[in-house]
């Protein structure tokens, strides 16, 4: 059974789509895209030998050779320029998703894509970072626990005036949820455009932990006698303060 996890990213492939999974490891999304018939072909994408293997036997042993293609290579390259109109890629770091779309898009590779499916383990700021400095919009976020660990899921789709949907007007929305004090861009790339909006008890938990931690670092700095270290406590010191606004 496929997990909660993979089962949000599935949800949100759009009906009928060629979608690549990149970094796919035993093929699971794709497999499930097409078995569900929610999408009409896949590719998956894997860059090791041994997840790469693992995707050509699940997909053998599936029957489903004709409509999944798997291919070994660095993140975007196996795609043809206009080939996949959704692409998913989970399980890995912000950075290193981020780096994978920098890449693709340098090479024509996100051309013709209409909608990225992102779940970053860590560093979501980054990549929604790389997300608004590149044209696209998050259009949805979603945040899940599951066997103890919490994950988001993001949802982007390029940036459109014409249909509204631009991240001038996604971050101003956003922002005025904080009313008397809008927040600030920084919150709500750490903490999500929507995530912020919905304010769900995984939320409140992932954010609560997160102060904890911040706490902790910051009292071990407050013993250091490092010069780098009182920069760094201020750092912490202003990022507590913004996440404890949030939650209060
Ligand atoms: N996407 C699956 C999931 O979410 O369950 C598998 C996640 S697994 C933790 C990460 C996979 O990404 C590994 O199988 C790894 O080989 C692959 N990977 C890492 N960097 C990659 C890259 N640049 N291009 C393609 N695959 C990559």
């Amino acid at each position: 059974k496929l997990s909660r996890r993979l089962s949000l990213l599935l949800e949100q492939i759009p009906a009928g789509a060629t979608v690549a999974d990149i970094g796919s490891d035993h093929a699971l999304l794709p497999l499930a895209a097409v078995q569900t018939r929610r999408a009409e072909r896949a590719i998956a994408g894997e860059v090791n030998p041994g997840p790469f293997r693992a995707a050509q036997k699940a997909v053998q042993d599936a029957g489903l050779g004709d409509l999944i293609s798997v291919r070994r290579g660095d993140g975007l390259a196996v795609l043809q320029p206009g080939e996949a109109d959704c692409i998913t890629i989970a399980g890995m770091g912000g950075s290193l998703i981020a780096a994978i779309l920098q890449r693709g898009a340098e090479q024509g590779k996100l051309t013709g894509v209409r909608r990225l499916l992102l779940q970053p383990n860590v560093g979501e700021d980054i990549l929604r970072r790389w997300l608004l400095a590149n044209g696209w919009v998050l259009t949805a976020e979603g945040l899940l626990e599951e066997d103890g660990k919490r994950y988001e899921v993001l949802t982007a789709e390029p940036e459109d005036p014409e249909a509204g949907r631009t991240n001038d007007a996604l971050y101003a929305n956003a922002a005025e949820a904080g009313g008397a004090k809008p927040y600030s861009m920084e919150t709500l790339l750490l903490m999500g455009p929507w995530l912020i909006r919905q304010r769900g008890p995984v939320f409140v938990d992932k954010w609560e932990d997160e102060i904890r931690k911040l706490e902790r670092i910051f009292h071990s700095l407050s013993k250091s006698e490092l010069e780098s270290a009182d920069e760094k406590r201020t750092e912490f010191e202003s990022r507590l303060r913004e996440i404890r606004e949030v939650l209060s």
